[in-house]
């Protein structure tokens, strides 16, 4: 076994994880490098008046790649923000973006901040700031470095981060393309708040498709009726667990909280347990299951399939041995520490990686981007016009069937489906879903076919950093 003694730093865990790839490929001398390292990591402290007394605050921006631009990556507002972490964090968008071919380079932000000690108006103040002080040195730019939500952040501050954007450029046309997770009234895009947590849904289907990844992981059957354990259900979680019982008929056994985790062996509603950690802050006192107040210990349930969905480096040295799942789908970033992932494939535990299970998100911000800068929305167009050729093969249909002495009839429902154009939701789905597909297919090609590829994750990398190589290589690097 290849595990570290002590736990590395995330971004060492990344680059353990990298190593472990290049070894595999034949990179020119020096390009592995320039793609390894970050390019850029600014530190801003900035101060604002708040409650009568000045209050600083410290704020990251790091751009690990920018061999496509803009560079792509959410703002993450989190207590634990520090510069090794947003590292990390930029250096998988890079993995990230080029795996699901989003045309962007990698790049992270974050603020140290408990957002939950701040009110609303506060936190305007905050995050106009930080904006400010990102806007003004192009770190927060349409054609160059363009951020999304992420942990601690939604729509609401991405709102405020473009207009402040608009404010300092008034005269960029395509000011709105500056940021992505937008509310759908101000640039947005359907389908983006959901995106992350669908893209997970979408992963699992397509890993269920694959009879030879089943069997690596020693599982057989439909997504139906398996057991999940969901770690975190915050935007990501609460999306992945909400669809995949609600449309693939998963059992989610068990959630876990900040403050405790439920379980359930016949399936936790996943509808009352967010309503109820949205009244009461946490899972403690729901009645309808079982509380258990060692939170990460149902890390090690024996169930399908384990959805880390909250921190980096929860399944680690010290409680990697005894988790059980023969699946585990990584929903957050890094949840999973170099040295677990060791333990884990010697274990023969499938690891659907971060950079492919996560990227749902990033994929519709690519959309959001793309919309905001065509300055249309998707479908507008084609909609009405693809329902009126579906209306005429109906009508063509039905005149014939009426010729032939009305036989046969098209069944109502078939015909409201079939005659519905797609507006901007489906065709973010279906865009988003092919996205999954594709990206699945490519790596499970590496893992199944070479001998030296013994886990997804590798195989992810390989195919993700020899894409970001052709690109060097194509700039003459
Ligand atoms: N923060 C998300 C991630 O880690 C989304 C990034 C984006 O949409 O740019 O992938």
């Amino acid at each position: 076994m290849n595990s570290p003694a002590t736990e590395p730093s995330f971004r060492e865990s990344v680059d353990i994880m990298f190593n472990r790839a290049v070894a595999l490929m034949d990179l020119p001398p020096g390009l592995e490098e320039k793609i390894r390292v970050c390019n850029a990591t600014y530190t801003v402290r900035f101060g604002v008046r708040l409650r009568g007394q000045i209050q600083t605050f410290t704020g990251y921006r790091s751009v690990h790649s920018e061999h496509m631009e803009p560079v792509k990556g959410g703002i993450r507002f989190a207590l634990g923000v520090n510069q090794d972490e947003v590292e990390a964090l930029a250096a998988l968008m890079t993995y990230k973006c080029s795996l699901v071919e989003a045309p962007f380079g990698g790049s992270k932000g974050g603020l140290c901040i408990d957002p939950r000690e701040y009110d609303d108006h506060e936190l305007e103040l905050i995050t106009r700031r930080f904006a400010y002080e990102l806007i003004k040195r192009d770190l927060i730019n349409p054609s160059q470095n363009v951020p999304a939500p992420d942990m601690g952040t939604g729509e609401r501050e991405m709102a405020w981060i473009a207009d402040q954007y608009k404010r300092m450029n008034t005269t960029d046309i395509n000011g709105s393309a500056c940021v992505t997770g937008k509310p759908t009234n101000a640039g947005g895009i359907q389908g983006r708040t959901e995106a992350t947590g669908r893209g997970v849904q979408y992963a699992l289907q397509e890993f269920f498709r694959d009879p030879e990844g089943l069997k690596k992981a020693g599982l057989s059957g439909q997504l139906d009726g398996k057991s999940v354990v969901v770690q975190g259900l915050g935007n990501v979680g609460y999306h992945a667990a909400k669809f995949l019982s609600e449309e693939d008929g998963c059992r989610i056994v068990g959630v876990i909280e900040r403050d405790g985790a439920l379980t359930d062996p016949k399936g936790l509603n996943i509808e009352a347990v967010r309503s109820w950690i949205g009244n009461h802050g946490g899972v403690a006192g729901y009645a309808d299951a079982t509380y258990v107040e060692d939170g990460a210990s149902v890390l090690e349930t024996d169930c399908d399939i384990l959805i880390p969905a909250a921190l980096e480096g929860v399944i680690n040295l010290s409680n990697a041995e005894r988790v059980v799942a023969p699946l585990i789908i990584e929903a957050a970033n890094g949840p999973v520490t170099a040295g677990a992932d060791a333990i884990l494939r010697d274990k023969g535990t499938v690891i659907i990686p971060d950079m492919y299970a996560n990227a749902g998100g990033v994929t519709v911000s690519y959309f959001e981007w793309v919309k905001n800068l065509s300055h249309i929305r998707f479908g507008r167009m084609q909609r009405r016009q693809e329902e009126a050729r579906h209306q005429l093969v109906v009508d063509e249909l039905e005149r014939l069937s009426h010729h032939l002495g009305d036989k046969w009839s098209m069944t109502p429902d078939f015909k409201d489906k079939y005659l519905r154009g797609a507006g901007e939701l489906e065709l973010v789905r279906s865009g988003l879903d092919d996205t999954m597909r594709a990206a699945y297919q490519s790596m499970a090609s590496v893992w199944h076919e070479r001998d030296d590829v013994q886990d997804l994750r590798t195989a992810a990398y390989l195919v993700s950093i020899a894409k970001v190589a052709a690109s060097y290589r194509a700039k003459g690097l």
